[in-house]
């Protein structure tokens, strides 16, 4: 059996290598490594990928979110409301623009946003939303807008986890993630479910205006070269990272059922353990399964950890602190305690490798030992 990985790159890479190789050497070639014609080429291929109005290439997932943000020119001091667990990203180019993360509890189940707990962080500073798609899978997307409509909030949906989960509306019709909101922030750092073998992100947006100022944010704030319309930044999507992209895209539908097939077996070989939890689906979305992420009830999580460790089992707790008691993120406002959910999470997920080069004998595997940790 083949080494277990969290995500096998190198795998997945083996498999594509001809296109890939020659895709880089095509970059070499021409020595456009600075906006190269393939970062239009890929650009308008993800648009077409994901229905979206408008995107807009930057230089990392984190960079999409400052620039939804920054386009949106609030005043320091307003409020964002961002779910209490999440990875630090979301709210720190929120805090780092001057702004304050308000944090809302998530979704005992799907560990995301809980669109009943939004209205009551809402103040007269609130400016807008963050939700998460974590994991994968879509945050509630119609409450959310419906709470966003009534207040006049703006939506920034973190999307960096879940490119191409599909989320559906009450009257059936159906959207991508990164679709609902304003803006939708996607990266393509190396083992995201679209990854690139470097930095990279991208901003989906629906308002021809606010893409506009988001594309003049990401190169110096430049309407045409020369001309600053308002203070930017410098984030590009390499040439290099575009045309690997562009190929992995092609890509990306499989490697999504491969997720979700992967995704299936653990639920069939996991099922009998009546000490973990294996993931919720939420109704209205699909999974696409960024992290198969179990929740263990009887504290054992670190010792179960510990264990597959020693069996050459890697394992990852996504995530150990809930941001607002991260010594960068501490507020008075949110004390220890205070998202109830959110802290129990922390000590209670793990998630189990999860790529598209696992194979069934990897997953049986790991599958037994987790069983036999309990039967001990
Ligand atoms: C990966 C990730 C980001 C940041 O993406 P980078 O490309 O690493 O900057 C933001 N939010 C979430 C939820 C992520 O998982």
């Amino acid at each position: 059996m083949n080494k277990i990985y969290m995500v096998d790159l190198h795998g997945q890479y083996r498999r594509i290598k001809t296109e890939i190789d020659d895709a880089l050497q095509i970059c070499l070639d021409e020595s456009q490594f600075i906006q190269g014609k393939q970062v239009n080429t890929f650009s308008l291929a993800l648009q077409s990928y994901l229905q979206a109005e408008h995107v807009i290439t930057c230089g990392n997932g984190t960079d999409a979110l400052q620039l939804a943000v920054m386009s949106l020119n609030f005043d320091r001091g307003d409020e964002i409301i961002i779910p209490a667990f999440t990875y630090a990203a979301t709210a720190e180019v929120v805090a780092l623009l001057g702004l304050k993360p308000v944090w809302a509890d998530v979704d005992e189940k799907t560990f995301l946003i809980n669109p009943d707990t939004i209205e009551r962080c809402i103040t007269g500073k609130t400016k807008a939303i963050m939700p998460v798609h974590l994991y994968g899978q879509a945050a509630d997307m119609e409450p959310i807008m419906k709470v966003a409509e009534k207040h006049g909030l703006r939506v920034i949906e973190d999307n960096a986890q879940a490119i191409g989960a599909q989320y559906t509306m009450e009257d059936g019709s159906k959207s991508f993630t990164g679709n609902m909101g304003d803006f939708g922030c996607l990266s393509f750092f190396p083992s995201k479910n679209l990854g690139c073998f470097g930095d990279g992100g991208a901003v989906t947006a629906r308002d021809p205006q606010l893409a506009t100022i988001c594309k003049q944010l990401a190169n110096h704030g430049q309407s045409e070269k020369y001309k600053h319309e308002r203070i930017g930044i410098n984030s590009r999507l390499d040439t290099i990272q575009a045309a690997i992209l562009q190929v992995k895209l092609n890509y990306l539908a499989d490697y999504t059922l491969r997720r979700q097939e992967a995704a299936k077996l653990y639920d069939t070989l996991l099922s009998g353990i009546e000490q973990i939890a294996i993931p919720y689906r939420h109704a209205k979305s699909t999974h696409v399964f960024h992290q198969y992420t179990i929740r263990i009830h009887n504290g054992s999580r670190d010792r179960l950890k510990q264990y597959l460790e020693s069996k050459g089992i890697p394992s990852m707790i996504y995530y150990p602190i809930p941001l607002y008691l991260q010594p960068a993120f501490m507020d008075k406002q949110f004390p220890a305690g205070t998202f109830q959910v959110a802290e129990n999470l922390c000590q209670t997920v793990l998630s189990l490798p999860m790529h598209t080069e696992l194979s069934i004998e990897q997953q049986t595997f790991i599958a037994n030992n987790i069983q036999s940790f309990y039967q001990a």
